[in-house]
């Protein structure tokens, strides 16, 4: 009998691959290193309350995720998306540039003064997004909005981006816009996405459960070496493998590390790729009185979180009755606070500003995740090119947002694993 396929992680990506692959005859087991599937897109359950991991929405346009999605979860919300900023105690409707009208008359005069003497975009050669910032918007505005955010969310300087990534994520609005907004609080909607659809029930996880059935996943199994001479590879129980196709969805330098013989190329290439990091604060209310936006952003710094969803205005589902939730994202390395300084940092200054208060919370929860965003950095394109090249060369097929070293949303990355032949 033919050696099975492979396939790496059993998050959407994964599942897609094995969803795909499976049936034709062919032996496909998913290898995941958690009890559980759903990646990224999974959750945890906390006395009655469910937290997805980060905020999950979905937006997917195309027909064959969405009956994917439909057949896990028939019933669903769709929200239409109303984000707001915070940012010096103030609440400022989301996209805050075309949105100004609760700053301070100075503040407000100094960002139209700005965005109105912005050189001319189309004689300028953009280099990085701190350049493009301060093209599309003007100094004040990109100096005490975006690029602050950049540092909270991505991890880094605005300069050491590069701006292929933004596409239509970052709303670019005419003077006009910009001086309505400041005048009035009655402006149209302008997020990039005009409905967000998230199950009835399950959390986010549960538009992955038609996936799922009948698929051979072994679960507790982290592969840990893999021999692409002999076709095997390793995992921490002790069990081996072997192989007759090996598809990936796993981070690549990750799976760089997992191989031996690697040219020195690679391995330089595979030690350029950033990726964000950071901690989820989820916190349990006994209370239904808490701020009515579904996600919000922080554009302070002495605030840690760049930004703030609650699991409950997802889904009811999400917590028990008369309850009420939120997750705090937090993006730095494992270990630059304590538990008791991310909390200090974060649920103390929500408490100071009056958005919840200490006696109606329940529990608090921190926990870790390594792989969030994958950083545009000016090295990406390069580095992952050598790096997907290579895998490729040697017989790993990679996926999913990791796999692909993408802005991919779960969609996408189900896409990447569907696409496969
Ligand atoms: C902050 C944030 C917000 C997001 N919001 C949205 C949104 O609103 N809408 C949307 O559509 N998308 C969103 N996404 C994107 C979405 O989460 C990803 O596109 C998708 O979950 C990636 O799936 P994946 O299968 O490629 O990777 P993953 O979900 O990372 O799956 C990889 C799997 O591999 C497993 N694994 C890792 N190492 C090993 C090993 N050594 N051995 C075995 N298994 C291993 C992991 O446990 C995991 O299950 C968001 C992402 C982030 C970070």
């Amino acid at each position: 009998m033919r050696n099975p396929i492979l396939v790496l992680g059993a998050g959407i990506a994964g599942l897609g691959a094995a969803y795909k692959l499976s049936g034709n005859n062919q032996q496909v087991i998913v290898l995941e290193k958690d009890e559980t599937y759903g990646g990224l897109c999974g959750n945890f359950t906390i006395e009655g309350f469910r937290f997805d991991r980060f905020v999950h929405f979905s937006f997917a346009k195309d027909e064959e995720v969405n009956d994917i999605f439909a057949k896990g979860s028939p019933e669903i919300y769709r929200h239409k998306p109303n984000p707001f900023n915070l940012y010096h105690g103030l609440w400022i409707k989301h996209p805050a540039q075309n949105n100004l009208f609760p700053l301070p008359k100075e503040e407000k005069e100094k960002i139209i003064a700005d965005f109105r003497n912005r050189p001319n975009a189309d004689s300028l050669i953009v280099d990085d997004y701190e350049q493009w910032l301060r093209l599309q918007y003007g100094n004040y505005f990109a100096e005490h909005f975006p690029m602050v955010y950049t540092r909270k969310y991505w991890m880094t300087k605005a300069a050491d981006l590069e701006t292929h990534w933004v596409g239509n994520r970052l709303y670019q609005p005419s003077l006009d816009e910009v001086i309505r907004g400041a005048q009035t609080a009655d402006t149209p909607v302008t997020y990039y996405s005009k409905e967000m659809r998230y199950p009835l029930k399950g959390g986010y996880k549960q538009y992955l459960s038609a996936l799922v059935d009948g698929l051979d996943i072994h679960y507790n199994e982290e592969v840990m070496a893999i021999s692409t001479l002999n076709k095997t590879l390793c995992t921490a129980s002790g069990m081996k493998y072997s192989y007759s196709r090996l598809i990936s969805s796993l981070p690549l330098p990750m799976v760089v590390n997992m191989l031996t013989d690697v040219p020195e190329e690679v391995l330089s290439a595979a030690k350029k790729l950033r990726c964000t990091c950071g901690y989820q604060i989820s916190i349990a209310l006994r209370t239904k009185n808490i701020p009515p936006y579904l996600w919000w952003y922080i554009y302070d710094e002495d605030i840690l979180p760049a930004r703030v969803y609650s699991p409950s205005l997802k889904s009811l589902d999400n917590a028990p009755e008369g309850c009420s939730s939120f997750q705090l994202e937090i993006y730095c390395n494992k270990d630059d606070y304590t538990n008791e300084e991310l909390i200090r940092r974060s649920v103390d200054k929500f408490i100071e500003l009056g958005l919840i208060h200490e006696e109606d919370i329940l529990f608090i929860d921190v926990r870790f995740e390594k792989y969030a965003n994958v950083i545009f950095d000016h090295n990406i394109y390069e580095s992952r090119k050598i790096v997907r090249d290579y895998l490729s060369s040697i017989g790993i097929e990679t996926i999913g947002r990791f796999g692909k070293w993408g802005y991919l949303w779960s969609d996408q990355s189900l896409m990447s694993g569907l696409s496969l032949k």
